[in-house]
């Protein structure tokens, strides 16, 4: 195993996270937060393993001061945890969407640049931001090698009949409208992590992954490979999330921008930043704390969000267990798949036909990996806390 430390880099539109990892130790050195990049009230969170986390106010105008931040706190003299630059051997980057042309990992070269500026189509919020972090790094860190790690890649191993719409065929030939998916490097960091736990082969397998968190995606691997992912062309599809509507009759558009006199673009913004959860608890909370406080208090409003949240996930499980014909573990990630207890049960209440039984002591554990089903059950079911910046580390490691 190589010994280097790996900067992986996740930028958004106006953030951006960082995390310095030893590939060795597989230990994070630092991490931190860049946010308000280009506007007002920039802010840096940091913190080095071991000590103290550290607030920043400072104003960047652009993603390129945003990285020269990170790299002159991670090599300060009082606060950083490298002496130089040259201690980080390699930085990974997150991508969000690496269309057709990527189906695994790679290191980037100008040509990659290129190909992933191709995708800026499919992502506009997301891949032009991660582009400018590349840029960025590879202006103050021009000889340290890098690697593009995609979201979509893990899925590009799904069969045509689970990533073809049913509109006409040239939509696909001539725009590559399709099912993508996301969070790919999650479904497969948690779907190996199960094969592991199980002592199994990952190739003998039938897993389905429920990564819920804000964003939430399920994904069929059947044999080593995704066979479907809930999320489509965009993030938008399949599951009920945190202000995401999830899959809904395409009709509602057009029927809500008459009843409402808005636009398309208006009703999209509503159906990405005020629907999901949040909506659908008549704007309460998109976040299952407070939601489980007030389910548990009998709260009608949370009562019917929690069950619908539930209901789709399983319904999900059932579709793809058909798609694999069975299924032999099934995992809970993300922020609600790993901490909320309730939604767990709430979902495996559903799957009494796979002769699940969930062991309610083992399912009120937190932070770490847990069989959650009992040894009766006939499915397992395990919570794995996902770790996409390890999973993005180890690749780029593997690459250079
Ligand atoms: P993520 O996008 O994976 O960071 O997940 C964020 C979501 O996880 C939050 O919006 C919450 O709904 C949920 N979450 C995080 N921590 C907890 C917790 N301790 N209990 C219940 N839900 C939680």
């Amino acid at each position: 195993m190589k010994d280097i430390n790996v900067l992986v880099i996740n930028c958004g539109s106006s953030s951006l996270k960082f995390q310095l990892i030893n590939s060795k130790s597989e230990e994070v050195i630092a991490k931190g937060l860049c946010e308000r990049i280009g506007i007002e009230g920039g802010k840096m969170t940091y913190s080095p393993a071991g000590g103290e986390k550290k607030e920043t106010v400072t104003p960047m105008k652009n993603h390129t001061q945003a990285v020269g931040l990170v790299l002159d706190t991670l090599t300060d003299a009082e606060i950083g945890v490298v002496k130089s630059l040259d201690e980080i051997g390699a930085v990974g980057h997150r991508i969000v969407h690496g269309g057709e042309d990527f189906a695994s990992s790679t290191i980037i070269t100008q040509e990659v640049i290129k190909a992933i500026e191709k995708c800026n189509d499919l992502a506009p919020l997301h891949n032009p931001a991660n582009l400018i972090g590349i840029r960025a790094c590879m202006e103050l860190m021009p000889k340290t090698p890098m690697a593009a790690v995609f979201d979509t890649a893990f899925h590009q191993t799904m069969p045509e009949e689970a990533y073809l719409y049913g509109i006409p065929y040239r939509y696909y030939e001539d725009y590559k409208i399709r099912r993508y998916g996301f969070h790919g490097t999650s479904h497969s960091y948690v779907s190996h992590r199960a094969a592991e736990l199980l002592k199994r082969e990952y190739e003998d397998l039938k897993i389905i992954v429920c990564h819920l968190g804000n964003g939430a995606s399920i994904s069929a691997i059947k044999n080593g490979r995704c066979v479907d992912t809930s999320m489509g062309l965009t993030p938008l599809e399949g599951l009920i999330m945190g202000t995401r509507s999830g899959d809904l009759d395409p009709a509602i558009i057009e029927f809500l921008c008459n009843k409402e006199g808005k636009s398309v673009n208006e009703i999209l913004n509503v159906l990405n930043k005020e629907s999901g959860v949040l909506g659908l608890s008549g704007g309460f909370s998109s976040d299952f704390r407070d939601l489980e406080k007030a389910y548990r208090a009998g709260d009608p409003a949370a009562i019917r969000t929690m069950k619908a949240f539930a209901y789709r996930v399983a319904k999900y499980v059932g579709a793809y267990t058909a798609a694999m014909n069975g299924v032999d573990v099934i995992c809970f990630t993300a922020g609600i798949g790993e901490n909320n207890p309730l939604t767990r049960t709430m979902v495996a209440s559903h799957l009494g036909y796979l002769g699940i039984e969930l062991d309610e002591e083992a399912n009120a554990i937190r932070g770490e990996d847990v069989l959650i089903s009992t040894p009766e059950s006939r499915t397992k079911v395990f919570v794995i806390p996902t770790n996409e910046e390890l999973a993005i580390a180890r690749e780029t490691v593997a690459l250079i």
